[in-house]
Protein backbone atom coordinates (compact mmCIF):
# COMPACT_ATOMS: atom_id res chain seq x y z
CA UNK A 1 0.00 0.00 0.00
CA UNK A 2 1.51 3.44 -0.84
CA UNK A 3 1.98 6.07 1.55
CA UNK A 4 -0.81 9.07 1.57
CA UNK A 5 1.96 11.57 2.11
CA UNK A 6 3.84 9.79 -1.05
CA UNK A 7 0.93 10.45 -3.61
CA UNK A 8 0.37 14.38 -1.87
CA UNK A 9 4.48 14.65 -3.23
CA UNK A 10 3.77 12.71 -6.45
CA UNK A 11 1.08 15.29 -7.06
CA UNK A 12 2.76 18.19 -5.81
CA UNK A 13 5.49 17.11 -8.48
CA UNK A 14 2.56 16.75 -11.26
CA UNK A 15 1.25 20.15 -10.60
CA UNK A 16 4.73 21.96 -10.90
CA UNK A 17 4.92 20.16 -14.22
CA UNK A 18 1.29 21.50 -15.06
CA UNK A 19 2.60 25.08 -14.20
CA UNK A 20 5.79 24.24 -16.36
CA UNK A 21 3.86 23.43 -18.98
CA UNK A 22 1.54 26.39 -19.13
CA UNK A 23 4.77 28.81 -18.97
CA UNK A 24 6.06 26.55 -21.67
CA UNK A 25 3.08 27.26 -23.73
CA UNK A 26 3.27 31.16 -23.64
CA UNK A 27 5.67 30.84 -26.59
CA UNK A 28 6.39 29.16 -29.70
CA UNK A 29 9.80 28.14 -29.28
CA UNK A 30 9.26 26.60 -25.65
CA UNK A 31 5.83 24.92 -26.42
CA UNK A 32 6.04 22.08 -27.72
CA UNK A 33 8.42 21.46 -24.47
CA UNK A 34 6.14 22.84 -22.44
CA UNK A 35 3.07 20.57 -23.83
CA UNK A 36 5.50 17.52 -23.05
CA UNK A 37 5.86 18.58 -19.65
CA UNK A 38 1.92 19.01 -18.84
CA UNK A 39 2.29 15.27 -20.64
CA UNK A 40 4.77 14.09 -18.21
CA UNK A 41 2.32 15.93 -15.21
CA UNK A 42 -0.52 14.08 -16.09
CA UNK A 43 1.07 10.28 -16.54
CA UNK A 44 2.63 11.12 -12.87
CA UNK A 45 -0.99 11.85 -11.66
CA UNK A 46 -2.97 8.95 -13.18
CA UNK A 47 -0.38 5.97 -12.52
CA UNK A 48 -0.30 7.57 -8.67
CA UNK A 49 -3.83 7.30 -8.52
CA UNK A 50 -3.76 4.21 -10.08
CA UNK A 51 -1.64 3.06 -7.41
CA UNK A 52 -4.04 4.74 -4.59
CA UNK A 53 -5.64 2.11 -2.38
CA UNK A 54 -9.45 3.07 -2.93
CA UNK A 55 -9.40 1.82 -6.71
CA UNK A 56 -11.41 -0.78 -6.63
CA UNK A 57 -11.34 -2.32 -10.60
CA UNK A 58 -8.00 -2.07 -12.43
CA UNK A 59 -9.56 -3.75 -15.38
CA UNK A 60 -12.15 -1.58 -16.42
CA UNK A 61 -9.50 1.39 -16.11
CA UNK A 62 -7.78 -0.21 -18.11
CA UNK A 63 -9.96 -0.97 -20.23
CA UNK A 64 -11.47 2.70 -20.36
CA UNK A 65 -7.94 3.71 -21.11
CA UNK A 66 -6.88 1.60 -23.86
CA UNK A 67 -9.84 2.79 -26.00
CA UNK A 68 -9.89 6.59 -24.51
CA UNK A 69 -6.55 6.51 -25.80
CA UNK A 70 -7.17 5.04 -28.83
CA UNK A 71 -10.33 7.39 -30.12
CA UNK A 72 -8.14 10.75 -28.95
CA UNK A 73 -4.92 9.44 -31.07
CA UNK A 74 -7.43 9.08 -33.68
CA UNK A 75 -9.45 12.41 -33.17
CA UNK A 76 -6.19 14.47 -32.99
CA UNK A 77 -4.30 12.75 -36.06
CA UNK A 78 -6.94 13.28 -38.28
CA UNK A 79 -8.36 16.35 -37.42
CA UNK A 80 -8.34 19.51 -39.83
CA UNK A 81 -6.29 22.24 -37.83
CA UNK A 82 -9.32 24.76 -38.96
CA UNK A 83 -11.93 22.00 -36.95
CA UNK A 84 -9.51 22.60 -33.20
CA UNK A 85 -12.12 24.67 -31.63
CA UNK A 86 -14.73 22.06 -32.16
CA UNK A 87 -12.40 19.17 -30.70
CA UNK A 88 -11.62 21.44 -28.02
CA UNK A 89 -15.33 21.91 -27.59
CA UNK A 90 -15.87 17.80 -27.28
CA UNK A 91 -13.26 17.60 -24.83
CA UNK A 92 -14.50 20.05 -22.84
CA UNK A 93 -18.00 18.35 -22.83
CA UNK A 94 -16.13 15.25 -21.72
CA UNK A 95 -14.79 16.95 -19.12
CA UNK A 96 -18.02 17.93 -18.27
CA UNK A 97 -19.99 14.59 -18.32
CA UNK A 98 -17.16 13.23 -16.50
CA UNK A 99 -17.49 15.54 -13.38
CA UNK A 100 -21.41 14.70 -13.48
CA UNK A 101 -20.65 10.76 -13.42
CA UNK A 102 -17.96 10.80 -10.92
CA UNK A 103 -19.10 13.47 -8.22
CA UNK A 104 -22.93 11.53 -8.21
CA UNK A 105 -20.93 8.34 -7.99
CA UNK A 106 -18.86 9.82 -5.01
CA UNK A 107 -22.36 10.60 -3.14
CA UNK A 108 -24.01 7.23 -3.88
CA UNK A 109 -20.93 5.31 -2.28
CA UNK A 110 -20.70 7.59 0.75
CA UNK A 111 -23.11 6.78 3.47
CA UNK A 112 -22.62 9.75 5.49
CA UNK A 113 -20.67 12.85 3.18
CA UNK A 114 -19.72 16.32 5.24
CA UNK A 115 -20.95 19.53 3.43
CA UNK A 116 -17.52 20.61 1.86
CA UNK A 117 -18.30 17.06 0.02
CA UNK A 118 -22.11 17.61 -0.62
CA UNK A 119 -21.65 21.38 -1.83
CA UNK A 120 -18.47 20.64 -3.60
CA UNK A 121 -21.11 17.49 -5.56
CA UNK A 122 -23.74 19.98 -6.33
CA UNK A 123 -20.75 22.23 -8.05
CA UNK A 124 -19.78 19.45 -10.00
CA UNK A 125 -23.26 18.61 -11.10
CA UNK A 126 -24.41 22.14 -11.81
CA UNK A 127 -21.57 22.83 -13.76
CA UNK A 128 -20.14 19.80 -15.59
CA UNK A 129 -23.99 19.38 -17.14
CA UNK A 130 -24.28 23.33 -17.86
CA UNK A 131 -20.51 22.53 -19.88
CA UNK A 132 -21.32 18.92 -20.93
CA UNK A 133 -24.51 20.25 -22.80
CA UNK A 134 -23.44 23.31 -23.86
CA UNK A 135 -19.77 22.14 -24.98
CA UNK A 136 -21.96 19.56 -27.61
CA UNK A 137 -24.33 22.75 -28.71
CA UNK A 138 -21.03 24.65 -29.70
CA UNK A 139 -19.52 21.29 -31.35
CA UNK A 140 -22.62 21.31 -33.37
CA UNK A 141 -22.81 24.59 -34.66
CA UNK A 142 -19.28 24.60 -35.49
CA UNK A 143 -19.05 21.19 -37.33
CA UNK A 144 -22.52 22.57 -39.06
CA UNK A 145 -24.42 19.53 -37.48
CA UNK A 146 -27.28 22.72 -36.41
CA UNK A 147 -27.32 25.80 -37.45
CA UNK A 148 -24.70 28.51 -36.57
CA UNK A 149 -26.66 31.18 -36.63
CA UNK A 150 -28.47 32.34 -33.89
CA UNK A 151 -31.37 30.32 -32.29
CA UNK A 152 -34.29 31.94 -30.51
CA UNK A 153 -37.40 31.78 -29.08
CA UNK A 154 -39.75 34.00 -26.97
CA UNK A 155 -39.18 33.99 -23.35
CA UNK A 156 -35.90 33.00 -23.65
CA UNK A 157 -33.96 34.33 -21.46
CA UNK A 158 -36.80 34.61 -18.75
CA UNK A 159 -36.65 30.62 -19.25
CA UNK A 160 -32.85 30.46 -18.82
CA UNK A 161 -33.20 32.68 -15.27
CA UNK A 162 -36.04 30.47 -13.73
CA UNK A 163 -33.56 27.70 -15.05
CA UNK A 164 -30.97 29.07 -13.51
CA UNK A 165 -33.05 29.69 -9.94
CA UNK A 166 -34.29 26.33 -10.18
CA UNK A 167 -30.65 25.20 -10.15
CA UNK A 168 -29.35 27.13 -7.37
CA UNK A 169 -32.26 26.01 -5.54
CA UNK A 170 -31.67 22.36 -6.07
CA UNK A 171 -27.77 22.95 -5.59
CA UNK A 172 -28.59 23.59 -1.97
CA UNK A 173 -31.07 20.89 -1.34
CA UNK A 174 -28.35 18.29 -2.80
CA UNK A 175 -26.10 19.88 0.10
CA UNK A 176 -28.06 19.62 2.83
CA UNK A 177 -30.39 16.59 1.99
CA UNK A 178 -27.24 14.15 0.04
CA UNK A 179 -29.31 11.12 0.86
CA UNK A 180 -31.76 12.38 -1.63
CA UNK A 181 -29.96 11.54 -5.17
CA UNK A 182 -32.91 13.02 -7.08
CA UNK A 183 -31.95 16.04 -6.24
CA UNK A 184 -28.64 15.50 -7.39
CA UNK A 185 -30.14 13.87 -10.72
CA UNK A 186 -32.75 16.52 -11.19
CA UNK A 187 -30.17 19.12 -10.72
CA UNK A 188 -27.96 17.57 -13.46
CA UNK A 189 -30.91 17.29 -15.49
CA UNK A 190 -32.13 21.08 -15.26
CA UNK A 191 -28.38 22.22 -15.86
CA UNK A 192 -28.23 20.41 -19.11
CA UNK A 193 -31.32 21.94 -20.11
CA UNK A 194 -29.85 25.31 -18.96
CA UNK A 195 -26.63 24.73 -21.41
CA UNK A 196 -28.57 23.61 -24.19
CA UNK A 197 -30.55 27.35 -23.83
CA UNK A 198 -27.78 29.38 -22.65
CA UNK A 199 -25.48 28.28 -25.98
CA UNK A 200 -28.29 28.02 -28.80
CA UNK A 201 -28.44 31.75 -29.13
CA UNK A 202 -24.94 32.55 -29.85
CA UNK A 203 -24.08 32.61 -33.39
CA UNK A 204 -21.41 30.98 -35.15
CA UNK A 205 -19.45 33.87 -34.96
CA UNK A 206 -18.95 33.76 -31.09
CA UNK A 207 -18.40 30.23 -30.44
CA UNK A 208 -14.83 29.90 -30.16
CA UNK A 209 -15.03 32.72 -27.22
CA UNK A 210 -17.97 30.80 -26.19
CA UNK A 211 -15.67 27.42 -26.12
CA UNK A 212 -13.21 29.03 -24.10
CA UNK A 213 -15.41 29.95 -21.57
CA UNK A 214 -16.95 26.38 -21.22
CA UNK A 215 -13.28 25.28 -21.33
CA UNK A 216 -13.01 27.01 -17.99
CA UNK A 217 -16.36 25.86 -16.73
CA UNK A 218 -14.94 22.33 -17.42
CA UNK A 219 -11.78 23.49 -15.24
CA UNK A 220 -14.13 24.49 -12.25
CA UNK A 221 -16.38 21.29 -12.39
CA UNK A 222 -13.08 19.22 -12.43
CA UNK A 223 -11.87 21.41 -9.31
CA UNK A 224 -15.38 20.75 -7.49
CA UNK A 225 -14.80 16.94 -8.38
CA UNK A 226 -11.46 17.41 -6.95
CA UNK A 227 -13.08 18.58 -3.43
CA UNK A 228 -15.63 15.62 -3.98
CA UNK A 229 -12.69 12.95 -3.68
CA UNK A 230 -10.30 14.86 -1.61
CA UNK A 231 -7.93 15.04 -4.50
CA UNK A 232 -5.36 17.49 -4.29
CA UNK A 233 -4.18 16.95 -8.30
CA UNK A 234 -7.65 17.13 -9.58
CA UNK A 235 -8.35 20.34 -7.29
CA UNK A 236 -5.07 22.08 -8.41
CA UNK A 237 -5.12 20.96 -12.36
CA UNK A 238 -9.17 22.11 -12.37
CA UNK A 239 -8.30 25.15 -11.36
CA UNK A 240 -5.09 25.97 -13.91
CA UNK A 241 -7.75 25.06 -16.55
CA UNK A 242 -10.68 27.36 -15.36
CA UNK A 243 -8.19 30.07 -14.11
CA UNK A 244 -6.57 29.84 -17.88
CA UNK A 245 -9.90 29.23 -19.49
CA UNK A 246 -11.16 32.51 -17.59
CA UNK A 247 -8.13 34.63 -19.19
CA UNK A 248 -8.15 33.34 -22.37
CA UNK A 249 -11.83 34.25 -22.80
CA UNK A 250 -11.26 37.69 -21.48
CA UNK A 251 -8.32 37.97 -24.17
CA UNK A 252 -10.34 36.91 -26.89
CA UNK A 253 -12.82 39.69 -25.93
CA UNK A 254 -10.75 42.50 -25.79
CA UNK A 255 -9.29 41.35 -28.83
CA UNK A 256 -12.82 42.17 -30.76
CA UNK A 257 -14.03 44.88 -28.31
CA UNK A 258 -16.72 42.85 -27.05
CA UNK A 259 -17.57 41.47 -23.04
CA UNK A 260 -18.34 37.76 -22.27
CA UNK A 261 -21.72 39.72 -21.50
CA UNK A 262 -22.05 41.04 -24.53
CA UNK A 263 -21.00 37.64 -26.33
CA UNK A 264 -23.67 35.94 -24.30
CA UNK A 265 -26.84 38.20 -24.56
CA UNK A 266 -26.11 40.37 -27.20
CA UNK A 267 -24.48 38.74 -29.80
CA UNK A 268 -22.42 39.47 -33.00
CA UNK A 269 -23.06 40.13 -37.02
CA UNK A 270 -27.23 39.12 -36.42
CA UNK A 271 -28.02 41.86 -38.59
CA UNK A 272 -27.46 41.52 -42.14
CA UNK A 273 -25.72 44.87 -43.93
CA UNK A 274 -28.20 47.59 -45.02
CA UNK A 275 -26.60 47.33 -48.76
CA UNK A 276 -26.48 44.01 -50.80
CA UNK A 277 -23.50 43.08 -52.07
CA UNK A 278 -23.61 43.75 -55.44
CA UNK A 279 -24.32 47.50 -54.91
CA UNK A 280 -22.09 47.98 -51.74
CA UNK A 281 -18.86 47.49 -53.85
CA UNK A 282 -20.01 47.93 -57.44
CA UNK A 283 -17.81 49.39 -60.02
CA UNK A 284 -15.24 49.93 -57.31
CA UNK A 285 -13.46 46.64 -56.99
CA UNK A 286 -10.28 46.37 -58.94
CA UNK A 287 -9.32 42.80 -60.11
CA UNK A 288 -5.74 42.26 -60.71
CA UNK A 289 -3.90 38.98 -61.76
CA UNK A 290 -0.56 36.73 -60.57
CA UNK A 291 1.61 38.45 -63.34
CA UNK A 292 0.43 41.71 -62.55
CA UNK A 293 1.23 41.36 -58.48
CA UNK A 294 4.41 39.82 -59.36
CA UNK A 295 5.19 43.02 -61.63
CA UNK A 296 4.39 45.24 -58.41
CA UNK A 297 6.48 43.33 -56.13
CA UNK A 298 9.39 43.71 -58.03
CA UNK A 299 12.13 45.98 -56.78
CA UNK A 300 9.74 46.71 -53.46
CA UNK A 301 11.84 47.72 -50.24
CA UNK A 302 9.35 46.49 -47.79
CA UNK A 303 6.36 43.97 -47.96
CA UNK A 304 3.89 43.10 -45.15
CA UNK A 305 2.14 39.59 -45.09
CA UNK A 306 -1.55 39.36 -43.19
CA UNK A 307 -2.28 35.33 -42.69
CA UNK A 308 -5.98 35.46 -41.86
CA UNK A 309 -8.72 32.36 -41.34
CA UNK A 310 -8.73 31.58 -45.24
CA UNK A 311 -4.67 30.82 -45.12
CA UNK A 312 -5.85 27.95 -43.12
CA UNK A 313 -8.42 26.85 -45.24
CA UNK A 314 -6.35 26.92 -48.58
CA UNK A 315 -3.33 25.43 -46.45
CA UNK A 316 -1.32 27.80 -48.59
CA UNK A 317 1.66 28.27 -44.75
CA UNK A 318 4.24 26.33 -47.14
CA UNK A 319 3.53 28.58 -50.50
CA UNK A 320 3.96 31.60 -48.60
CA UNK A 321 6.78 30.44 -46.94
CA UNK A 322 8.39 30.22 -50.81
CA UNK A 323 6.95 33.47 -51.27
CA UNK A 324 8.95 35.30 -48.36
CA UNK A 325 11.90 33.81 -49.35
CA UNK A 326 11.75 34.47 -53.13
CA UNK A 327 11.35 38.08 -51.75
CA UNK A 328 13.90 38.13 -49.60
CA UNK A 329 16.47 36.62 -51.89
CA UNK A 330 15.72 39.86 -54.05
CA UNK A 331 16.30 42.22 -51.25
CA UNK A 332 12.56 43.32 -49.83
CA UNK A 333 12.02 43.04 -46.39
CA UNK A 334 9.13 40.52 -45.29
CA UNK A 335 7.48 40.73 -42.04
CA UNK A 336 4.05 38.88 -41.11
CA UNK A 337 1.10 41.12 -39.47
CA UNK A 338 -0.18 38.76 -36.60
CA UNK A 339 -4.26 39.85 -35.41
CA UNK A 340 -5.05 38.22 -31.97
CA UNK A 341 -8.39 36.94 -33.32
CA UNK A 342 -7.28 35.81 -37.16
CA UNK A 343 -8.29 32.41 -37.74
CA UNK A 344 -10.44 30.46 -35.43
CA UNK A 345 -8.68 30.19 -32.31
CA UNK A 346 -5.66 31.92 -30.76
CA UNK A 347 -2.79 31.45 -31.66
CA UNK A 348 -3.90 29.90 -35.14
CA UNK A 349 -1.85 31.94 -37.64
CA UNK A 350 1.41 31.28 -35.50
CA UNK A 351 0.98 27.71 -35.66
CA UNK A 352 0.07 27.83 -39.45
CA UNK A 353 3.31 29.83 -39.74
CA UNK A 354 5.33 27.85 -37.82
CA UNK A 355 4.27 24.48 -39.55
CA UNK A 356 6.18 26.47 -42.42
CA UNK A 357 9.63 27.17 -40.85
CA UNK A 358 8.82 31.00 -40.98
CA UNK A 359 10.97 32.23 -38.38
CA UNK A 360 9.41 33.49 -35.11
CA UNK A 361 11.08 36.64 -35.22
CA UNK A 362 9.36 37.79 -38.67
CA UNK A 363 5.56 37.37 -36.90
CA UNK A 364 4.45 41.12 -35.49
CA UNK A 365 2.12 41.31 -33.29
CA UNK A 366 -0.93 44.07 -34.27
CA UNK A 367 -0.06 46.87 -31.89
CA UNK A 368 4.16 46.73 -32.52
CA UNK A 369 3.30 46.69 -36.34
CA UNK A 370 0.19 48.47 -37.10
CA UNK A 371 2.44 51.84 -37.29
CA UNK A 372 4.80 50.47 -39.79
CA UNK A 373 1.93 49.89 -42.44
CA UNK A 374 2.73 53.54 -43.96
CA UNK A 375 5.99 52.68 -44.51
CA UNK A 376 4.61 49.56 -46.27
CA UNK A 377 4.87 49.06 -49.93
CA UNK A 378 2.55 46.23 -50.47
CA UNK A 379 0.49 44.49 -47.73
CA UNK A 380 -0.61 41.21 -48.81
CA UNK A 381 -3.84 39.89 -47.41
CA UNK A 382 -4.47 36.47 -47.35
CA UNK A 383 -8.04 35.33 -46.50
CA UNK A 384 -8.16 37.69 -43.79
CA UNK A 385 -11.33 39.95 -43.65
CA UNK A 386 -12.89 41.17 -40.54
CA UNK A 387 -9.11 41.22 -38.83
CA UNK A 388 -8.72 43.99 -41.67
CA UNK A 389 -12.03 45.41 -42.15
CA UNK A 390 -11.80 49.38 -41.67
CA UNK A 391 -15.47 49.43 -40.69
CA UNK A 392 -14.48 48.65 -37.36
CA UNK A 393 -12.47 52.25 -36.70
CA UNK A 394 -15.42 54.45 -39.00
CA UNK A 395 -18.58 52.74 -38.54
CA UNK A 396 -19.93 53.20 -35.00
CA UNK A 397 -22.79 51.32 -35.72
CA UNK A 398 -21.11 48.41 -36.84
CA UNK A 399 -21.03 45.29 -35.32
CA UNK A 400 -17.62 45.12 -34.85
CA UNK A 401 -16.96 48.83 -34.21
CA UNK A 402 -14.11 49.47 -31.76
CA UNK A 403 -12.73 45.97 -32.47
CA UNK A 404 -8.85 46.75 -32.71
CA UNK A 405 -7.83 46.11 -36.90
CA UNK A 406 -4.46 45.58 -38.84
CA UNK A 407 -4.15 49.50 -40.46
CA UNK A 408 -3.63 47.39 -43.80
CA UNK A 409 -5.49 50.14 -45.62
CA UNK A 410 -2.66 52.81 -44.69
CA UNK A 411 0.33 50.79 -46.77
CA UNK A 412 1.11 52.31 -50.19
CA UNK A 413 -0.50 49.24 -51.83
CA UNK A 414 -3.01 46.28 -50.41
CA UNK A 415 -3.67 43.07 -52.36
CA UNK A 416 -6.13 40.81 -50.92
CA UNK A 417 -6.33 37.16 -51.95
CA UNK A 418 -9.76 35.55 -51.51
CA UNK A 419 -11.92 33.59 -53.54
CA UNK A 420 -14.67 36.36 -54.32
CA UNK A 421 -16.60 39.16 -52.07
CA UNK A 422 -17.97 37.22 -49.66
CA UNK A 423 -18.23 38.31 -45.76
CA UNK A 424 -15.57 36.86 -43.52
CA UNK A 425 -16.69 35.44 -39.97
CA UNK A 426 -18.44 38.57 -38.58
CA UNK A 427 -21.02 38.69 -42.02
CA UNK A 428 -19.88 42.35 -42.71
CA UNK A 429 -18.84 43.78 -46.04
CA UNK A 430 -15.31 45.21 -46.36
CA UNK A 431 -14.75 49.10 -47.80
CA UNK A 432 -11.08 48.33 -48.01
CA UNK A 433 -11.95 45.55 -50.97
CA UNK A 434 -12.91 49.20 -52.55
CA UNK A 435 -10.10 51.16 -51.95
CA UNK A 436 -7.88 53.31 -54.66
CA UNK A 437 -5.08 51.53 -52.95
CA UNK A 438 -6.53 47.91 -52.95
CA UNK A 439 -6.13 45.31 -55.80
CA UNK A 440 -8.16 42.36 -55.43
CA UNK A 441 -6.95 39.09 -56.56
CA UNK A 442 -9.77 36.66 -56.75
CA UNK A 443 -8.41 32.78 -56.09
CA UNK A 444 -8.26 30.01 -53.67
CA UNK A 445 -4.97 30.88 -50.94
CA UNK A 446 -2.75 28.12 -52.12
CA UNK A 447 -3.04 28.50 -55.77
CA UNK A 448 -2.75 32.36 -55.90
CA UNK A 449 0.34 32.16 -53.94
CA UNK A 450 1.76 29.26 -56.10
CA UNK A 451 0.94 31.43 -59.12
CA UNK A 452 2.36 34.43 -57.91
CA UNK A 453 5.66 32.87 -57.01
CA UNK A 454 6.20 31.01 -60.54
CA UNK A 455 5.42 34.44 -61.65
CA UNK A 456 7.88 36.11 -60.02
CA UNK A 457 10.33 33.41 -61.02
CA UNK A 458 9.97 34.35 -64.63
CA UNK A 459 10.24 38.38 -64.30
P1 LIG B 1 -12.61 36.01 -41.68
O1 LIG B 1 -13.47 34.91 -41.20
O2 LIG B 1 -13.03 37.38 -41.40
O3 LIG B 1 -12.40 35.90 -43.26
C1 LIG B 1 -11.83 34.79 -43.85
C2 LIG B 1 -11.85 35.00 -45.35
O4 LIG B 1 -11.10 33.92 -45.91
C3 LIG B 1 -13.23 34.93 -45.96
O5 LIG B 1 -13.69 36.21 -46.29
C4 LIG B 1 -13.06 34.01 -47.18
O6 LIG B 1 -13.45 34.72 -48.36
C5 LIG B 1 -11.56 33.73 -47.21
N1 LIG B 1 -11.27 32.36 -47.61
C6 LIG B 1 -11.88 31.23 -47.20
N2 LIG B 1 -11.34 30.17 -47.82
C7 LIG B 1 -10.35 30.64 -48.61
C8 LIG B 1 -9.43 30.04 -49.49
N3 LIG B 1 -9.40 28.71 -49.71
N4 LIG B 1 -8.55 30.83 -50.16
C9 LIG B 1 -8.57 32.16 -49.98
N5 LIG B 1 -9.43 32.80 -49.16
C10 LIG B 1 -10.31 32.03 -48.48
O7 LIG B 1 -11.16 35.69 -41.10
P2 LIG B 1 -10.17 36.58 -40.25
O8 LIG B 1 -9.02 35.68 -39.95
O9 LIG B 1 -9.91 37.88 -40.92
O10 LIG B 1 -10.99 36.93 -38.94
C11 LIG B 1 -11.31 35.96 -37.95
C12 LIG B 1 -12.74 36.13 -37.51
O11 LIG B 1 -13.04 35.07 -36.59
C13 LIG B 1 -12.99 37.44 -36.77
O12 LIG B 1 -14.30 37.87 -37.00
C14 LIG B 1 -12.83 37.01 -35.32
O13 LIG B 1 -13.49 37.88 -34.43
C15 LIG B 1 -13.49 35.65 -35.37
N6 LIG B 1 -13.07 34.90 -34.21
C16 LIG B 1 -11.79 34.45 -34.12
C17 LIG B 1 -11.36 33.85 -32.97
C18 LIG B 1 -9.95 33.43 -32.77
O14 LIG B 1 -9.64 33.01 -31.66
N7 LIG B 1 -9.09 33.52 -33.77
C19 LIG B 1 -12.26 33.61 -31.87
C20 LIG B 1 -13.58 34.12 -32.07
C21 LIG B 1 -13.95 34.70 -33.22
P3 LIG B 1 -13.89 33.91 -49.70
O15 LIG B 1 -14.95 32.99 -49.30
O16 LIG B 1 -14.30 34.99 -50.62
O17 LIG B 1 -12.64 33.20 -50.18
Amino acid sequence: MISQSFINLAYLAASILFIQGLIGLCHPRTAVRGNLLGALGMLIAIVVTMLDQKIISYDVIIAGMIVGSIIGWILAVKIQMTAMPQLVALFNGFGGGASILVAGAALIEEPSPDLQMTIATALSGFIGAITFWGSLIAFAKLQELIKGAPIRFPGMQTLNALLAIACIVLCALVAVYPDQMIYYWLLSLLASILGVTAVIPIGGADMPVVISFLNACSGLAAAATGFVLNNNVLIISGSLVGASGVILSVIMCKAMNRSILNVFFVGMGDSAPALGRDEFYEGKVKATSAEEIAMLMDGVRRVVIVPGYGLAVAQAQHAVRDLTNLLEAHGAEVEFAIHPVAGRMPGHMNVLLAEADIPYDKLKEMDEINPSFANTDITLVIGANDVVNPLARTDPNSPIAGMPILDVDKSKTVIVVKRSLSPGFAGLHNPLFKLDNTLMYFADGKKAILDLVAAYKEL
